[in-house]
């Protein structure tokens, strides 16, 4: 039998590094949905399109090839052949993947594709609509989150360590108007399916959170 696990949860709630780990502990894939709207979303960009207007972004997805490949467990994202992994990470791309996730043509074209992984993988699938809309029937959903500082705080020290010069107050404020924006889009937005365990990591460490995070699934399984 294939298990799904689904996690999600706002920005930098740690959803990536937790189930990354979680999913080397038990065998399963790891799929991060938000590395597919990052990819249209970059790709818009590339085009010099307005990622927020459906009129400019829709015409994109015709013939566009997004996929994910599994190299020794590790998600790759490809954007035809060319792998583009590091590209997605860049700042000004997460902006333009909640513009573009929007747009309900955007999450039709990557509907099937998440499904698809899915059905045929032990896999734990992070996103923000993953337990509500693409994995309904996933056997555990988790809803990741922590306070818009704390989450605010680590993405701050995280980039000060990568030597990038950042301002917190700028963080913050990107991170507060993400939630927004995702949180009360009209299509898929994100909050806690009804059968979700809220796991809130504010006041705990990495290392904590990963330890309780495979608690509560190992409980479950
Ligand atoms: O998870 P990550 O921060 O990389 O996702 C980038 C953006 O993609 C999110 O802000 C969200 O708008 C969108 N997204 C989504 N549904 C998902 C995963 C990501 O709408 N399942």
């Amino acid at each position: 039998m294939i298990t799904n696990i689904a996690i999600d949860g706002p920005a930098g709630a740690g959803k990536s590094t937790i189930a990354k780990t979680a999913s080397k502990e038990l065998g399963f894939i790891y799929v991060d949905t938000g590395a597919l709207y990052r990819t249209v979303g970059l790709n818009a960009l590339r085009l010099g399109k307005d990622t927020k207007s459906a009129d400019e972004v829709v015409p994109t997805l015709e013939g566009l090839n997004v996929s994910l490949r599994f190299v020794d467990g590790e998600q790759r994202v490809f954007l035809g052949e060319e792998d583009v992994s590091t590209a997605i990470r860049q700042n000004e791309v997460s902006m333009a993947a909640s513009n573009v996730s929007a747009i309900p043509k955007v999450r039709e074209f990557l509907f099937d594709l998440q499904r698809d992984i899915a059905k045929k993988n032990n896999c734990i699938m992070d996103g923000r609509d993953i337990g509500t809309v693409v994995l309904p029937d996933a056997q555990i959903k988790i809803y990741l989150t922590a306070s818009a500082e704390a989450r605010a705080d680590r993405r701050f020290k995280e980039l000060t360590e990568k030597g990038q010069q950042v301002e917190y107050d700028v963080i913050l404020k990107e991170i507060k108007e993400r939630d927004y924006q995702d949180m009360n889009r009209e299509i898929a937005p994100l909050k806690q399916a009804d059968d979700a365990v809220l796991v809130d990591t504010t006041e705990l460490t990495l290392p904590q959170s990963i330890e309780y995070m495979l608690k509560v699934i190992k409980e479950r399984l």
